[in-house]
């Protein structure tokens, strides 16, 4: 382990932080009624990473704790497939 970063996120924080990023950049989005359940925007996952490598020469909160912006785009990827293409919860509703 090295030295202890001030910034240092911890897994939750950063996969919270990859999907705000995703979601400002329109890559995700989330349904009407708010569910916390997002899905894939109207963007381009590229648009995502675009916008990291934004934050991540501002030095902003959001994408500083990562430590590499190889990491950081690597979450955002993992997070918009994780992701389905609707919201689940409203799916799930429907089928009810
Ligand atoms: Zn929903």
């Amino acid at each position: 382990m090295g030295v202890a970063k001030a910034h240092q996120m911890n897994e939750l924080e950063l996969n919270l932080s990859a999907r705000q990023i995703a979601l400002d950049a329109g890559a995700l989005q989330v349904c009407d009624w708010d569910h916390d359940e997002p899905f894939e925007g109207d963007e381009d996952p590229v648009e995502a990473y675009k916008l990291a490598a934004v934050l991540w020469k501002s030095g902003d909160p959001l994408a500083s704790g990562f430590g590499t912006l190889r990491r950081l785009t690597d979450r955002i990827k993992t997070e918009i497939e994780a992701c389905g293409d609707s919201c689940s919860l409203c799916d799930r509703r429907e089928s009810e």
